[in-house]
């Protein structure tokens, strides 16, 4: 009995749904979007552009941000422009900041999205690649919130930070990937401690994906994973919307990933089970 009335309470807790959010809450903000060259942050670069707001779009491909950026100006956004660089590096992450300092004077929100390429497929023993993936998926975030902080503890603004049902439950093949996301968790959960304390007004919302049909990740993962992926232009709207409710959390979609997090901390083999189980590891083949 607890299992269900405690499932249903942290599916209403962390999904509040459309409820008071209002698009009028994006109009004129400015908003940094990482990994906005494609998949989920080119999606929610057009959300936002579509709701009236300033937007920073940074990834690696020129070409691409050019495109998505010419998008979002005839959506409507307030401005767009595009940095392009790797988040392999730190002094990038703090550049692009900059240049929304340079830009705007100030910034409302950051939404913290891309992902540096990671293997699908059993652990090869590369620590290189761990240490590589480390400082993309996770010390770019770091860098890049604490380059921003000045400028969100001035506008009361938010931290949005794009993490995975793999950062919360692991899966097999997938773990340096894993590993960032799970850091992910650790620092910003620490961090909202911190703001508490010292009455710092920055909220920090933490996404919880689930499957999503992105390019990459159908290519990636859709030999070996049997459940269907969920859209990725309303996923983009989600995190868009819980970032602007301050929301703790997101679950998206939360009819896979809430079950998955409570069963975690109550039936952790159960639900080791039941995660293999939802894979075809025959299909996996080592590299
Ligand atoms: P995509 O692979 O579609 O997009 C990744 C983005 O990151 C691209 O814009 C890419 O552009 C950019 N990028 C890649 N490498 C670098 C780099 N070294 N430096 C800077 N930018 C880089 O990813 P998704 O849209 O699928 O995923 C977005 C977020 O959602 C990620 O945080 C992911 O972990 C999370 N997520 C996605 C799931 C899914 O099923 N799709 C499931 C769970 C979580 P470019 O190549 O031009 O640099």
């Amino acid at each position: 009995v607890l299992i269900p009335l405690l499932g249903l309470g942290l599916a209403v807790y962390f999904y509040s749904g459309p409820g008071n959010f209002n698009e009028e809450m994006l109009r004129g903000k400015r908003v940094i979007v990482t990994g906005a060259s494609s998949g989920i942050g080119e999606q929610m670069a057009y959300h936002l552009a579509r709701m009236g707001a300033h937007v920073l779009l940074t990834a690696r491909t020129e070409a691409k941000l050019q495109k998505v950026v010419d998008k979002c100006l005839d959506l409507g956004a307030a401005s767009a422009r595009y940095v392009s660089g790797s988040m392999e590096s730190t002094a990038f992450a703090e550049e692009v900041v900059k240049e929304a300092e340079i830009t705007w004077g100030g910034l409302d929100m950051l939404i913290l999205n891309h992902i540096g390429y990671s293997y699908f497929n059993f652990f090869n023993g590369d620590v290189d690649h761990v240490r590589k993936v480390m400082e993309t998926n996770f010390l770019s975030y770091v860098a890049m919130t604490t380059s921003a902080l000045p400028m969100l503890k001035e506008s009361e603004g938010s931290i949005v930070v794009v993490s995975s049902v793999s950062g919360k439950v692991a899966s097999p093949f997938t773990a340096p990937y894993s590993a960032t996301k799970f850091a992910l968790e650790g620092f910003f959960s620490s961090l909202r401690h911190e703001f508490i304390i010292e009455n710092v007004n920055v909220s920090i919302t933490l996404c919880i994906l689930g499957y999503i049909n992105t390019e990459n990740a159908v290519r990636a993962v859709s030999h070996v994973i049997k459940v269907a992926p969920a859209p990725k232009e309303e996923c983009a709207l989600e995190i868009i919307r819980s970032g602007a409710l301050r929301q703790r959390e997101l679950h998206y979609p939360a009819s896979t990933v809430t079950p998955a997090v409570l069963l975690r901390d109550f039936a952790p083999e159960f639900l080791d089970g039941l995660v293999r189980s939802n894979l075809q590891v025959e299909n996996m083949k080592r590299a």
